[in-house]
């Protein structure tokens, strides 16, 4: 089934502030970024909003969601980001689903947040638990950890009621149900995990000192905590779409269901890019080599033909998961997850063994048995 674009991930600052180990800008194997300009100009910002708004008035009644990104977009400075938003509600009107913004939330003052929280941007943090787990991976430019002054940013943003929620990359040396607590304990209510973004190129060099299923095993100790607690205000986005998905409905996330792209990322430059994700395969392997500034999205069938397949055609699963009991849960899993230099996107989840004992104890605890 066709699917339409309804949101754009807009990379308004290609660099960043910290150098995270598992980083998929700056330490897989896409090293793209190096030849973009560092901050994404007016002028392309134009371009990529009078695109959004043709694409929109072609499909009445559709609206557009925009996600400022980076790097660290708030390297872009409170001017352009000020300036970026306005014109957003301009040129966008009634066809604007929304704003918001994706940062590692170091840089949050009372300023920041303020504006944020004035110009009705909805900020999500990235946040790996405590200082423990956080410092492990995400270090700033000279090594140091990040943890306390991503905190202290996001206390600023609580306190502003500017936070969305916070995405945290699950740590195989860490301990779910203790993260689970942790965020609690900061008030947090709205928060997701992210499987850690490998190929079956580099998933052995990177995740190959853990056990079988590493991911799967921190996931369950969050499931049960977030079961325990049986707040339905705490939402938590990885197990509400397999949960979903269980019954029978969509995941409604990138992370499962093999569903079509229903976003595009636009770069610095104005480059037209699919999946952030896939930067952890190879280099350019999302690029569709088009840019706002001479083609609208509907042109996507013109450039590389990866990018056209991912948002009009969708990738066929591997045959291991086309027999899968779990195929209409799962779906393959994150796309990314599934690439190899010798098969392509032919390939179940690198996490598959994760996702699969997760979907077991979740189906276990809460009596699913069977996806209609
Ligand atoms: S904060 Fe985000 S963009 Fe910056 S290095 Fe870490 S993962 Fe990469
Ligand atoms: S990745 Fe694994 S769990 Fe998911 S559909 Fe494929 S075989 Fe099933």
């Amino acid at each position: 089934m066709k699917r339409r674009i309804d949101h754009l991930v807009v990379k308004i600052a290609e660099r960043c502030n910290l150098n995270c180990s598992y980083c998929y800008m700056y330490n897989h194997e896409d090293k793209s970024y190096l030849r973009r300009p560092r901050y994404m100009s007016d002028e392309i910002f134009d371009s990529m909003l009078e695109r959004a708004r043709r694409y929109c008035l072609a499909r009445p009644g559709l609206r557009m969601g925009i996600i400022f990104h980076g790097g660290e977009p708030l390297l872009a400075g409170r001017a352009r980001v000020q300036r970026f938003v306005e014109r957003t509600r301009a040129v966008l009107g009634e066809m604007l689903d929304g704003i918001g913004l994706q940062t590692n939330a170091t840089l949050i003052d009372e300023r920041w947040a303020t504006l944020l929280k004035h110009m009705n941007v909805k900020v999500g943090v990235s946040l790996d638990g405590d200082a423990v787990n956080h410092d492990r991976y995400r270090k700033d430019l000279r090594g140091r950890g990040s943890h306390a002054a991503a905190v202290r940013g996001l206390e600023r943003l609580q306190s502003a009621g500017a936070l969305g929620g916070v995405i945290a990359v699950v740590d195989p040396d860490g301990d779910g149900r203790a993260t689970y607590r942790y965020f609690r304990s900061l008030g947090v209510r709205k928060m997701n995990f992210l499987f850690p973004d490998v190929s079956h190129d580099n998933k052995r060099r990177l995740y190959g000192q853990y056990g079988s299923t590493p991911i799967g095993d921190f996931l369950i100790q969050v499931f049960d905590e977030w079961y325990r607690e049986d707040d339905p205000e705490i939402e938590l986005k990885v197990f509400s779409s397999l949960l979903s998905a269980m019954l029978g409905g969509k995941a409604g996330t990138e992370a499962f269901g093999n569903p079509l792209l229903s976003f595009l990322v636009i770069e610095t430059d104005g480059g037209i890019h699919a999946n952030d994700a896939l930067r952890v395969c190879e280099e350019d392997i999302g690029e569709s080599g088009l840019s706002v500034v001479h083609h609208d999205f509907d042109d996507l069938r013109i450039g590389m033909p990866l990018v056209y397949r991912l948002a009009e055609e969708g990738i066929p699963l591997c045959a291991t998961c086309g027999a899968c009991p779990e195929v209409y849960v799962c779906g393959g899993g994150n796309l990314a997850h599934r690439f190899s230099r010798a098969n392509g996107f032919n390939n179940e989840s690198v996490w598959c063994a994760d996702i699969l004992k997760l979907i077991g104890h979740m189906r276990h605890s809460t009596a699913i048995h069977a996806t209609p």
